[in-house]
């Protein structure tokens, strides 16, 4: 199996090529074709399995149609931690070399002007903490309303964290219908009810 393979974009393949990686890991090969077909995702893997990429190679192939219009971001990522947010952030910036893409980060710590700035701008890709992103939607500037594609990302360090109520309102406030990439290393009760209410017809992936 080669990235070639998987149906991505050539703007993609060379970033990747690039990043020096040659084969997909099994996530990878496995959700990025799912993904480019617009399906939802529940990808069950652990944390050093390559499932940024699984979710970042086709959110970038995907993206290269359209365009972001102010205060509405096309694409959601949801991440338990400000490290994580920041982890994933890199990784848009180095698979999206080749592309012109707005990237923003709403995580705390960081002042809402310029958090507020990037997205009266105009977001393509949205990453932040579930807080910090609550935050933001009630003080009235930010739109959920455009996204296409929403990521929830270790949903059970989420769960940990007692992030869920905060999760469940989010993806109650996001278009029903949007796609949908779910990833968590571990399926407890509560992850479990959680995927059967906003997942559609998922592809299942464990790794
Ligand atoms: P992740 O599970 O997304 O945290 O990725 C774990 C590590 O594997 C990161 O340092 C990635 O840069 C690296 N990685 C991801 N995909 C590949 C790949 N296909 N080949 C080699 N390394 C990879």
């Amino acid at each position: 199996m080669n990235f070639s393979d998987l149906g991505l974009s050539e703007k993609v393949l060379e970033a990747v090529t690039a990043s020096g990686y040659t084969t997909p890991t099994p996530i990878q090969a496995e959700a990025i074709p799912h993904a480019l077909a617009r399906r939802d995702v529940l990808g069950i893997a652990q944390t050093g399995t390559g499932k940024t990429a699984a979710f970042t190679l086709p959110m970038l192939t995907m993206l290269e149609q359209g365009r972001a219009r102010a205060r509405m971001p096309r694409t959601l990522i949801l991440e338990p931690t400000r490290e994580l947010a920041a982890q994933v952030e890199e990784a848009f910036v180095k698979y999206g070399a080749n592309q012109r893409l707005n990237v923003a980060l709403l995580i705390g710590g960081m002042s809402f002007g310029d958090q507020d700035a990037k997205i009266t701008r105009g977001v393509d890709v949205l990453i932040a903490t579930p807080g910090r992103l609550l935050d933001h939607f009630e003080r009235g500037k930010l739109l959920l309303t455009g996204i296409e594609i929403l990521v929830i990302d270790e949903a059970d360090r989420m769960l940990d964290m007692g992030f869920i109520p905060d999760i469940e309102r989010i993806c109650r406030m996001v278009p029903f219908t949007r796609q949908t990439l779910f990833f968590s290393a571990t399926m407890p009760p509560e992850i479990q009810r959680l995927t059967e209410t906003f997942l559609h017809n998922p592809a299942k992936i464990e790794v």
